[in-house]
């Protein structure tokens, strides 16, 4: 009969908003560069959001990056290198980033930082959170869902441990990704712009929600948690020898049995998925994973019940 006891944070006074930090993916790009030059729109009155292009060069050059994926440079041992010379450029302004927007874990970093990303997948509107044990993160996904259902949000959690966090939101006390598709690299669509601008206002909203005071009572949130990546068939050369199945293609997030077709040969072959249990596959065919030997991601949908959130009360002594 008892609820659970409110989980508190913080009020939050510094939100980052990102575009760019893949350089080819334009409804980030297309819109931060907007907020730079109006930002109005991005104004509340508890806090500060500050928009920022982080990756200008591979901007400049609608490229993902220039030396190697910006977003896999926030990891500890990176950000922890004392030397700029003769780094890698994203490894640098990783650095730069983490200097700018963090330090990673410190008091003094971004409370939010909210990155703007397109996949060639067709995933729609995907709210990424590093981990789904942060519930002011669990909060905001859940309440963009509500916000804007007719967009159908799915959450995708990474569930990173600290030692293993890799992108640019894990250097602020909360995250939140937003990955829409599908859209090609280096296209602008007038629709995922607007989704994008959507969403993101959204989570400003409920910032300054919570930092008004508003509690958000328990509720439960389906989550997609992120298992593993599955690479595509190679020869004995390492060349990819097998193709998405036409009928998997573009059937992100919907369920995958063991036996199901999901590679198809030249000489057409089915090639079964050789999971031991239903799983949802995302970033299906996702043309900037080819690099990174990923034809799609497994993960697994799993509902969890979310504890009442609310502003402490150190927050509201502050604010009086
Ligand atoms: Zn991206």
């Amino acid at each position: 009969m008892t609820s659970d006891p409110a989980v508190t944070f913080a009020p939050l006074s510094r939100v980052a908003v990102l575009g760019g930090t893949h350089g080819n993916e334009m409804s980030g790009i297309f819109l931060t560069r907007h907020w730079l030059k109006n930002p109005s729109e991005l104004k509340r009155s508890t806090f500060t959001v500050t928009p920022l292009l982080a990756n200008q060069p591979a901007v400049d050059r609608c490229v993902r990056y220039i030396d190697r994926d910006l977003n896999r440079c926030f990891t500890p041992d990176i950000l922890h290198l004392d030397s700029n010379e003769a780094l890698p450029l994203e490894v640098r302004r990783a650095k730069e980033l983490n200097c700018l927007l963090g330090p990673r874990g410190s008091e003094e970093g971004m409370h939010l930082i909210i990155d703007q990303h397109n996949t060639t997948a067709n995933m729609g509107n995907c709210l990424l959170i590093n981990n789904s044990t942060n519930h002011f993160c669990t909060h905001m996904v859940s309440y963009i869902q509500r916000t804007v259902e007719a967009y159908e949000c799915r959450v995708l959690a990474l569930e990173l441990k600290d030692t293993n966090l890799f992108d640019v939101t894990s250097v602020a006390r909360h995250d939140l990704g937003v990955e829409l598709g599908p859209q090609s690299h280096g296209v602008v669509r007038a629709e995922n712009v607007e989704r994008m601008r959507k969403i993101v206002q959204t989570a400003l909203d409920f910032v300054e929600m919570f930092n008004k005071g508003v509690e958000f009572p328990e509720c439960e949130l389906d989550i997609y948690r992120h298992v593993r990546n599955v690479d595509f068939p190679r020869d004995v050369d390492g060349e990819i020898c097998a193709v998405i199945h036409p009928e998997r293609q573009d059937r992100d997030w919907l369920p995958l049995r063991p036996g199901d077709p999901i590679f198809l040969t030249l000489a057409g072959r089915s090639i079964p998925f050789d999971g031991d249990r239903t799983v949802h596959p995302i970033f299906i065919n996702e043309s900037a994973y080819y690099e990174k030997r990923t034809a799609f991601s497994v993960t697994e949908r799993v509902r969890v019940r979310l504890p009442p959130i609310r502003r402490d009360r150190e927050g509201e002594g502050a604010s009086q």
